[in-house]
């Protein structure tokens, strides 16, 4: 009976870290398989890019998720360092733009983990954590908070390359 309805899937190891993955039969038989979302992106991101020397959509992305990070940085330290003085409105100016790029980072993050890859609960956790983290820091406008949610993501999306490639 279980087998009737959970017909058993064949499985095809992770094209990153050689895990066992199921494949559902469904699936489309050219495309690679990644045991998780982390390995995918890892996997596509170090690919080599193309004869012209253009990077893939999801490298131009990983470039643009940098430069976002680093002046979400810039921009929380300018909220911090104008606090004191009398420049309180661009402060909070600063410390909207701060939280403005953690959320367009997230957007890149999940459409960067959409790229492949088994998706599993713990990535909607995530997602959703890190959402509420964002909402939270605007609530509170706290640039801080954004940061935390925005760096937890990145690390999330990264964990792919603590995993042994596969030879
Ligand atoms: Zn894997």
């Amino acid at each position: 009976m279980s087998t009737l309805l959970f017909p058993p899937m064949p499985k095809q190891p992770c094209q990153h870290c050689g895990l066992p993955t199921f494949v559902p039969a469904s699936a489309d038989p050219t495309r690679a398989v990644f045991c998780c979302t982390g390995c995918a992106f890892a996997h596509r991101l170090a690919a080599k890019p193309d004869a012209e020397g253009d990077l893939t959509p999801l490298q131009t992305g990983a470039w643009l998720t940098g430069f976002a990070l680093f002046n979400q940085g810039v921009f929380w330290l300018l909220q911090v360092l104008l606090r004191g003085e009398d420049r309180a409105a661009l402060s909070v100016a600063s410390g909207y733009a701060s939280i403005a790029l953690g959320a367009a980072i997230w957007g890149l993050l999940v459409w960067a983990l959409n790229v492949g890859g088994r998706r599993t609960v713990a990535d909607v956790v995530v997602l959703a954590l890190t959402a509420v983290g964002i909402l939270l820091g605007l609530a509170t406008r706290s640039p801080a908070c954004a940061a935390g949610a925005t760096i937890g993501l990145t690390l999330w999306t990264l964990r792919g390359f603590l995993r042994r490639r596969r030879v």
